[in-house]
């Protein structure tokens, strides 16, 4: 292990982190516990080639703790893990069954304190190849989850988002009439557009891929902008559906939505971006509460849960979470991610007492 490797374990503050370096394959394989508090940890396996098998700890890390949030900020009884497969090279065939078979043995040897699902890189096949050696990993087994894509539940979650936003911004939770701008109309934006334009929105979409675009807005009467434009389209909701860090010291300024409520992960270049967005009035939705509709899916299903209406009921009650942190936040004069911050805390803490 790198004198890099040893310092990341170190000083990190989740529970545990498993390190194998598959020899045939030339894999760093990294399994992050970040927290356990509320349940054996439930996060995605990503396959990707890094620069160096640091930045595959480090995103394992950063992955785990982020899961550890999403789930407490929902409340539902799972834990903070991810997985990184750090490959040299795109493996296909026999030799990415056979990371995967090993990768599968590793989990088995954790007996279900962390449980694996499909994540960038790794598809709903991937899992199925791993569930030949552990039960330890979701959406492989079309009976248990029937489910396969995340992205319509995603969707789901953020349109009660926008529903708590606009309550709390104007009293009102209304969608009619409203303007609507989605950046990146893909497996989340897409399901949004239609949820919304069926609710009467005023849709403005965007996206790198403009024949994509422009067939969704031709379907549903919308408006589109071009990608570079699109940050400064006058509207009530502004739904990042597509990349990271498009809040930043830069953008903010030029901002002309009262909500920013959207699906991308990892909005805020950095923490501080959520106290721009505050000082200037303009409401935020935390990104991992707002987003958390696929996951809290394929926890329910995890749970034994087959019915998608029931499924659905469960992703709903993302707008009661963020009506919460909204009312919270305004009492306290404090950005909502603060707010949503001290959520998590409080029900790990009281996860931690009742243990
Ligand atoms: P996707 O790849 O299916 O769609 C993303 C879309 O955004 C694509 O159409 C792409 O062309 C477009 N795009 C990329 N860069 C862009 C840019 N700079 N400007 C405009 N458009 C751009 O991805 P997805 O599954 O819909 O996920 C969208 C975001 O939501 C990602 O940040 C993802 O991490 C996050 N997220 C997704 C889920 C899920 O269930 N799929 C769950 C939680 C979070």
């Amino acid at each position: 292990m790198t004198d890099l490797l040893k310092e990341l374990v170190r000083s990190w503050e989740g529970e545990a982190v498993v390190t194998k370096y598959d020899r045939p394959t030339g894999t760093w394989i990294f399994i992050a516990l970040h927290s356990t508090a509320l349940g054996a940890a439930f996060g995605g396996c990503r396959m990707r080639v890094y620069e160096r098998p640091e930045d595959g700890l480090e995103d394992a890390m950063r992955l785990a703790e982020g899961m550890t949030h999403k789930w407490a900020a929902v409340e539902m009884e799972f834990g903070g893990g991810k997985s990184v497969l750090a490959v040299k090279q795109p493996l296909t065939g026999g030799d990415r069954a056979g990371l995967l078979r090993r990768f599968g043995h590793l989990l088995e040897t954790l007996g279900g304190r962390y449980m694996a699902g499909v994540d960038l890189g790794t598809t709903p096949e991937d899992m199925r190849t791993v569930n030949e050696v552990t039960s330890y990993v979701c959406g492989a087994d079309r009976n248990r989850f029937p489910i396969e894509d995340p992205g319509p539940f995603t969707a789901t979650g953020v349109l009660m988002g926008i529903r708590a936003a606009l309550q709390h911004r104007f009293g009102d939770e209304s969608i009619q009439g409203r303007r609507i701008l989605i950046q990146g109309v893909g497996d989340v934006g897409a399901p949004l557009a239609h949820m919304l334009n069926d609710e009467g929105a005023s849709l403005t979409l965007t996206d790198i891929d403009q024949a994509r675009a422009r067939t969704l807005a031709d379907e549903l009467g919308a408006e589109i902008v071009a990608p570079e434009r699109a940050l400064e389209v006058e509207c009530n909701i502004y739904a990042p559906c597509a990349v990271g860090a498009t809040l930043n010291a830069t953008s903010i300024p030029k901002l002309q939505c009262d909500v920013v409520a959207g699906s991308a992960n990892n909005q805020l270049s950095e923490s501080d971006d959520a106290n721009r967005l505050h000082d200037r009035g303009i409401l935020y939705a935390p990104d991992y509460v707002i987003n958390a509709g696929g996951a809290i899916a394929f926890g329910m299903m995890f749970k034994g849960m087959r019915d998608e209406a029931g499924i659905r009921l469960r992703v709903e009650r993302i707008r009661d979470s963020l009506r919460e942190i909204f009312d919270q936040a305004a009492r306290r004069n404090e950005s909502p991610l603060v707010a949503a911050r001290k959520r998590v805390d409080r029900v790990l803490e009281t996860a931690r007492r009742q243990s």
